[in-house]
């Protein structure tokens, strides 16, 4: 199948990899000629595990680049976009890319095409692009419009893409859903896993990916209400993990306990400083919104954002009761990420609680393995140095804080920052250690849900009151005066 993306970004150019993975003859559309150009030199924009080893698998073979629309919705049969649907400053999906490329289409369609929607919409966004084609002047039996959300997670972008736990295929007529399904036929059907060199993730049998075949409204309708629940589930378990921390219980026993319930899932009940992220903050906001549209008021998803708001203030309230006042403080901050394993920092809350940081008069020494260079053009430069490891961030600091699940943040020589911080503090935002392990190791430790882990020297200064009592359980406007807003 001859298939062009119009948007090359995170969902855009991992799916382009991934269809060329699976046969097809691709083309990948972005106006950002700077990035296509790069492209073009076999650079890689984005840090996304197998992604440099797709792209020189295909490129120049089945995967071509392009900033040419017209040419490339031409000389496909189907056209996915993938443009971002930022927030809008009410709330709602800015469709505006969208409504872009779609007019765009219209001019260039010149026989039978599939318009796929793949960006995360609000329902009835097909209905939308089918009439902006109309009045843009394409013929109404020159195309079909169809929705094909996408789930991949950044990090583990390919595997996802490869190995769905559902492929789901909005489609209102039976030629589009003949042409998705054919083009998803390798991954449905199994044989892409049967192929010797098909990316892998070590697992000996052969999977057949699970196809929902759907409308357009329902499709649509899966994506929003997927991310929106996942929202859900982590503010659920910070509320929990509040609770905890007040009465001395231990939030991630509490996690195993309840994740274990096959009806639950373990999956997004990790307590921490909340969601961030391109997807889940803006989708929450659009779901709400869409809801609003159509006359019922979500409160659940109102609740669900209120409470990862406050997340990241209990989190700076931590570091205020750990360290007393922040000004002139230096404090080493490990990770910038909104997740580990990717350089994405579109609404971090570690930058939030960067930015929070400074505001406070602290200094910020911070290192992420991949997300630096993007997190430069955020972050303000006053009072903020920018380390190459973890040890080089934490060297004088005094304390510091852990603000992204990198795997090798979860891996540290406690010993050897126990001797180079000023101060042997340690506030965890992601709960990477056990509070145990870290007090024998010497660290005054911090996380979220769990009681404070102090070493032996100091148990007679830090009470247990104040080990269980970090952060009251009170509501967010009773937090406000205590700490910055975040
Ligand atoms: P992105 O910002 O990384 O990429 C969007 C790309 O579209 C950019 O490269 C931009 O230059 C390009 N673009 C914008 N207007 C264009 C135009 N008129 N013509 C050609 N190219 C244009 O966004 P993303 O993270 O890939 O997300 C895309 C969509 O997928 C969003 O709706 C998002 O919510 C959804 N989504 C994202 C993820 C994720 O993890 N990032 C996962 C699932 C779904």
């Amino acid at each position: 199948m001859r298939i062009a993306l119009i948007g090359s970004g995170y969902v855009g150019l991992v799916s382009a990899a991934c269809f060329a993975e699976l046969g097809h003859e691709v083309t990948s559309v972005d106006n950002d000629a700077a990035k296509i150009a790069a492209l073009e030199r076999g650079e890689v924009p984005i840090h996304e595990h197998f992604l440099p080893e797709l792209l020189k698998r295909h490129h120049r073979k089945r995967l071509n680049f392009s900033t040419s629309i017209m040419e490339s919705v031409r000389a496909s049969e189907v056209v996915f976009i993938t443009v971002g649907t930022p927030q809008s400053e009410t709330g709602e999906a800015d469709l505006s890319f969208v409504e872009a490329v779609a007019n765009e289409i219209a001019s260039a369609i010149d026989g039978r095409k599939v318009i796929v929607e793949k960006s995360t919409v609000p329902v009835r966004t097909c209905e939308s692009i089918r009439k902006s084609l109309l009045i843009n002047g394409a013929l109404p039996d020159s195309f079909s419009v169809a929705s094909n959300p996408e789930f991949l997670r950044e990090g583990t972008a390919v595997l996802d893409f490869l190995y769905p736990d559902r492929i789901v295929l909005g489609a209102d007529d039976d030629y589009s859903a003949s042409v998705l399904q054919e083009i998803y036929s390798p991954l449905t059907n199994g044989s892409y896993y049967l192929r010797e060199d098909a990316i892998s993730f070590t697992s000996s049998t052969a999977p057949q990916a699970r196809l929902i075949l759907t409308n357009a409204k329902s499709a649509e309708l899966i994506k929003h209400a997927s991310n929106a629940f996942l929202a859900m589930k982590i503010s659920f378990i910070n509320a929990v993990a509040n609770i905890s921390e007040a009465v001395g219980a231990d939030i991630t026993e509490i996690c195993a306990g309840i994740g274990s319930d096959s009806r639950i899932g373990a999956k997004f009940l990790n307590a921490g400083i909340g969601y961030g992220g391109s997807c889940f903050p803006k989708d929450v906001q659009a779901f709400h919104a869409v809801a609003n549209q159509c006359g019922y008021e979500f409160g659940l998803l109102t609740e669900v954002m209120r409470i990862n708001a406050e997340q990241r203030r209990r989190f700076l309230y931590k570091v205020r009761s750990a360290l007393w006042t922040l000004r002139g403080k230096k404090l080493a901050v490990l990770g910038l990420a909104f997740k580990g394993g990717t350089d994405d920092v579109r609404e971090s809350p570690a930058i939030a609680i960067v930015e929070a940081l400074l505001r406070e008069g602290a200094q910020v020494r911070v290192y992420d393995p991949a997300a630096t260079a993007k997190a430069r053009l955020i972050i303000p430069k006053d009072g903020v140095l920018y380390a190459s490891d973890p040890y080089g961030a934490a060297e004088g600091c005094d304390a510091l804080l852990v603000l992204t699940e990198w795997k090798e943040f979860a891996n540290l020589d406690l010993d050897r920052v126990r001797s180079i911080l000023k101060y042997p503090i340690v506030i965890d935002g992601r709960n990477l250690y056990d509070p145990k392990e870290m007090a024998d190791a010497g660290l005054l430790y911090y996380s979220i849900g769990r009681a404070v882990g102090v070493p032996r020297a100091m148990s007679s200064t830090v009470h247990s009151r104040e080990a269980t009592h970090l952060c009251p359980i009170t509501s967010s406007a009773s937090l406000q005066p205590a700490v910055t807003a975040l």
